[in-house]
């Protein structure tokens, strides 16, 4: 059964009496072990569907499950633990700016009352796995973009989740940033069995990490399956 399911789910902002359908009527399953691709142009309702995941967003009707969980039916203790188990990264990565990067990384762990010794080992092996580990005492303004976001992977992996949100996550890297940090994230999905959901404008990207793909433009759902059947390589 899929990890994460939309069942019809459609999404209105009403602003000054004027309605946006941000999505409308989307069905998706995402399977274990996935990296599943979300493309579409600015305004296509990608971010909407992504921040669904962890309940950041309300469907106006439909239903999401993660791990046949409706998210929308739970608790707020529950609500909390589903969002241990699901990391989340950023284009603007969001790091504290006053914090190091050991800082960083240890917030989630902090916040679910982790002792300290567990904390040094767990960041350490994080930072380890992320490339990082001559970088601890650094703050975010020393760091380079790819750098950055290395961070904010290190810190999204820190309760060990089983699904990893990705939103925009290399929009603002040059190329070559780009892919390294795509093969990271390759790593994170083979190597730790997360699965991974990008969202993106940028079909190359897609292409070098994702095994499957949803378009959406105007929220409409309008192709989705296998990478390799959706965008035919040249
Ligand atoms: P992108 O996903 O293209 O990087 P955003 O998700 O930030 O950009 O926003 C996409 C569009 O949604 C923009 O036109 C923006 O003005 C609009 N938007 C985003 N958040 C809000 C909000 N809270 N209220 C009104 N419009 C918003
Ligand atoms: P994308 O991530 O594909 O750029 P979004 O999910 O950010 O698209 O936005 C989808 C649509 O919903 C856009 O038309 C956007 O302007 C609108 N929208 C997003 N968030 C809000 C909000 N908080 N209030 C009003 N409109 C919003």
């Amino acid at each position: 059964s899929p990890i994460i399911s939309f069942k019809n789910i459609s999404k209105e902002y009403s602003r000054n009496k004027v309605i946006t359908k941000a999505l409308d009527n989307i069905s998706l399953d995402i399977e274990k072990g996935d990296i599943y691709g979300l493309i579409g142009s600015s305004g296509a309702g990608k971010s909407t569907l992504l921040r669904m995941i962890n309940a950041l967003e309300v469907p106006t009707s439909g239903k999401v499950f993660v791990k046949g969980i409706d998210i929308n039916e739970i608790s707020a203790k529950q609500l909390s633990m589903l969002r241990k188990d699901i990391g989340i990264i950023f284009q603007d990565f969001n790091l504290l700016e006053s914090k190091n990067v050991f800082d960083n990384v240890a917030i989630p762990l902090i916040l679910k009352h982790t002792p300290k010794n567990e904390i040094s080992t767990r960041v350490a092996e994080l930072l380890k796995f992320v490339g990082l580990e001559d970088k601890a005492l650094s703050l975010p303004k020393e760091l380079s973009g790819g750098q950055k976001q290395r961070v904010g992977i290190a810190r999204a992996l820190a309760t060990n989740p089983s699904v990893l949100l990705c939103d925009e996550a290399t929009s603002a890297l040059d190329p070559n940033t780009t892919e390294s940090i795509l093969e990271l994230l390759q790593r994170v999905n083979l190597e730790l069995k997360v699965t991974i959901i990008f969202v993106t404008h940028t079909i190359r990207v897609i292409q070098k990490i994702c095994n499957k793909v949803a378009i959406l433009d105007g929220g409409k759902l309008i192709e989705h399956g296998r990478v390799i059947d959706v965008f035919s390589n040249p």
